[in-house]
């Protein structure tokens, strides 16, 4: 749920139908000071809010990006990420989480289960063990050793979706393995994960990523979103960047690494994101059609970068004032 602070900000010049040369000119999207947290999608506000009152109240950044990313995956309304995520083909909730700060400390999780806050198992993978990343059953065994409560993450709502899906989607799981529009019954494209991204005054960064990955993915497939590089990437005095949007696409050209190294080659974090996902265009050509692909990104100083291949990929803002504002990233495509 979006807090009352929260508004829509969907001001003229800040529809994805820009042409990329505009998009240029809007390097930051926040009040006085830049941004302080920044999230990819709408639902994105409430995770900011949370964070920054963590922020508010002295916390790290660490804390501040693990409380923001444990908002939507608490919400069982919430289909990609966390409690309530559809599940892969054989019906089980797998989740892929990474949490970063700009030091280099980081943990992963992949294809977790049982556990709602991934992001905390991540975070538990970075602080208490000699590893960045754990997957599958020794994730789950990880969490239950560190005294996560265990759950069943399949809620009737998103069994009932995986139910009709097996009927509707023609089910073959070749087929199903390579689909890149794994659609709920309703017809909607259905990846979308949170990649957060904090700043606190000194421009010190962190962020924090989690998401179900694709609704009825094949089992044990992973997407970008836990993998550093490709999920997410924070480096001090210099930026970070998230990512949204088909796994696959991001993770072959290590989509996030890329946005950062183009701002430590100087580019602006709007300049970056560009780059990038016209890279991918390139790259791919035709492979990428209809295919969405989103990156955001923050500098030290608060200004922000967003980019996509297609409209609709919305993202949300909070300011130094805490003032949380929804925008809609400018995209390569018109459709
Ligand atoms: N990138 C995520 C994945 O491919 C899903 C998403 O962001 O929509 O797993």
């Amino acid at each position: 749920m979006t807090s009352r602070r929260s508004l829509l900000a969907l001001a003229s010049g800040m529809i994805g139908v820009l042409p990329a040369a505009k998009a240029l000119a809007r390097t930051t999207a926040a009040g006085a000071g830049g941004a302080r947290v920044l999230s990819t999608w709408d639902f994105g506000a409430a995770a900011n809010d949370a964070a920054f009152a963590r922020l508010s109240a002295g916390a790290s950044l660490i804390d501040a990006v693990e409380a923001g990313a444990m908002v939507p995956e608490a919400d069982p309304t919430n289909h990609s990420v966390g409690y309530g995520g559809y599940p892969d083909r054989d019906g089980h909730v797998t989740l892929d989480a990474v949490i970063m700060d700009d030091a280099g400390n980081v943990g992963a999780v992949a294809a977790l289960e049982d556990t709602v806050h991934a992001i905390s198992v991540a975070r538990r993978v970075m602080e208490q063990t000699p590893h960045t990343m754990l997957v599958g059953e020794g994730a789950t065994r990880f969490a239950r050793a560190q005294g996560f409560p265990q759950r069943n993450l399949l809620t009737p709502e998103a069994e009932k979706a995986w139910r009709d899906w097996l009927t509707t989607a023609q089910y073959r799981p070749e087929a199903n393995s390579e689909n890149r529009r794994a659609r709920t019954p309703g017809g909607a494209l259905d990846h979308d994960t949170i990649g957060l991204l904090a700043r606190n005054p000194d421009g010190r960064l962190a962020g924090a990523c989690t998401t179900s990955g694709m609704a009825f993915k094949m089992r044990g497939r992973v997407g970008d979103s836990p993998q550093v590089g490709s999920g997410l990437y924070v480096e001090a005095g210099v930026g970070a960047a998230t990512s949204t949007g088909l796994g696959e696409e991001v993770t072959r050209i290590a989509g996030t690494a890329r946005v950062v190294a183009s701002m430590r080659s100087g580019k602006s974090a709007q300049a970056a994101c560009e780059e990038v996902v016209k890279h991918i265009a390139s790259l791919r050509g035709n492979a990428i059609r209809g295919v969405q692909v989103g990156f955001l990104a923050l500098d030290p100083r608060g200004n922000v970068g967003a980019f996509c291949l297609l409209p609709g990929f919305t993202y949300a803002v909070t300011d130094m004032a805490g003032r949380t504002t929804i925008h809609q990233g400018t995209s390569l495509f018109q459709a």
